[in-house]
């Protein structure tokens, strides 16, 4: 029973015995042709050949088909064994060539359980194996990189979370030791971190929901320009208050997209916002929308601070921001482009944003497929 278990565990031991069952089916189907059918064949070629000589002299023909018969014996014999000594060189060789690599991914996939995601397998040859350990490498290196998202994720909330914790802690020491005074200022600079704290705790659940893409979108055929009408009409008073002029070049006709309206409208939103949040009183932002081999692309355009080239391949990236203070001091999380791409491509649309430099302003565009009819 114990040696069935063993048997049953080792890939080795089922290769060796796979091959003595060929040996011996091979050796078995030998000895019955020897023992029945080739005697009769020899029989009758050895009386034809008595017959030739002139009747068989001294029994000489049955000492022959004896012999004979024993040599066969003895050869079956040597081939069996040399045949199941082959068996156990091929079959170790084998079994080491598919077995050690399965063994080092085994052993691979517990260290990286351990938490250890460098581990990695070498990969040899071409065949189904190596496709196996390219595989096991990719998938490690993905884990990897997954693991390194988190703990970075882990690292920037607490970063996030630490400047108005202290802020209001700092607030509520100087209440308790009576250095600050207990009038509304005081009061509306805490209510003013708690707000902020509300909102980058929405912001990080919508990242979350956006990165799994668990935000549910309700398509529907839209018209860009009713897009961009309703999020103008949301901030046009912030654009006057802060004396930043916007304008409007949306192209006649524009074909309509499918877009859940509420997310789209999120989207503008946010880099409108930003445009207005980055632009200085006197500036300008110019939205402008065209239709193009297929597809709409809405572009919002500011002559506000600009992107240095540095940092414009990262801020579509989360918690990336080129002037901390500056964004903080406007609530900014750093989040609002990463679930704005994220809403972008579950659209199946793109998002870029280019800059001439800093203080040249900047552009955003979106570029959504036009719906077909
Ligand atoms: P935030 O909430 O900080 O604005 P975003 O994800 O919306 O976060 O933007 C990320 C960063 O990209 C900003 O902190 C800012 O540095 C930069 N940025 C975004 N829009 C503009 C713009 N129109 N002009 C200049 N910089 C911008």
């Amino acid at each position: 029973m114990k040696l069935m278990a063993k048997i049953r565990q080792r890939i080795g031991w089922k290769l060796f015995i796979s091959y003595l069952v060929i040996i011996l089916v091979g050796s078995i189907s030998l000895v019955l042709t020897a023992e029945f059918i080739a005697p009769s064949a020899l029989d009758r070629h050895m009386a034809s050949m008595a017959m030739l000589m002139g009747g068989d002299k001294g029994g000489m023909m049955g000492d022959l088909t004896e012999n004979f018969r024993r040599a066969i014996n003895e050869i079956l014999l040597i081939a069996t064994l040399a045949a199941t000594a082959t068996a156990v060189v091929v079959g170790s060789f084998v079994t080491r060539r598919i077995v050690s690599p399965i063994e080092e991914m085994t052993r691979a996939s517990h260290r990286i359980a351990d938490g250890r995601y460098d581990e990695r397998v070498l990969v040899v040859g071409e065949d189904e194996l190596s496709d196996l350990a390219g595989a096991f490498n990719q998938m490690a290196y993905t884990l990897a990189q997954t693991e390194e998202r988190r703990r970075q994720l882990i690292g920037d909330v607490a970063h996030e979370l630490r400047t108005p914790l202290s802020s209001i802690r700092s607030v509520m020491e100087g209440l308790i030791d009576e250095v600050l005074p207990a009038e509304p200022t005081t009061f509306l600079s805490v209510q003013h971190e708690v707000t902020r704290l509300q909102r980058l705790v929405h912001d990080l659940e919508e990242l979350s929901r956006a990165e799994t893409g668990q935000i549910p979108l309700e398509i529907e055929l839209v018209d860009p320009a009713d897009l961009v009408h309703a999020a103008v009409e949301r901030l046009q008073l912030q654009f006057d208050d802060k004396n930043v002029q916007l304008s409007l070049g949306l192209a006649s006709g524009l074909p309509q997209i499918q877009a859940d309206t509420g997310r789209m409208t999120q989207v503008l939103l946010n880099l409108m916002g930003n445009a207005l949040q980055y632009t200085p009183s006197g500036g300008q932002v110019f939205i402008r929308a065209w239709a193009d081999e297929g597809d709409v692309t809405i572009t919002i355009q500011d002559n506000g601070i600009g992107i240095a080239p540095e940092h414009l391949t990262h801020i579509f990236e989360r918690f990336y921001r080129v002037d901390k203070s500056r964004s903080r001091a406007g609530g900014g999380s750093g989040i609002g482009l990463t679930i704005s791409k994220h809403l972008v491509e579950a659209h199946n649309g793109h998002i870029a944003a280019t800059s001439p430099g800093p203080g040249q302003g900047s552009t955003f565009s979106i570029t959504l497929p036009a719906a077909v009819h």
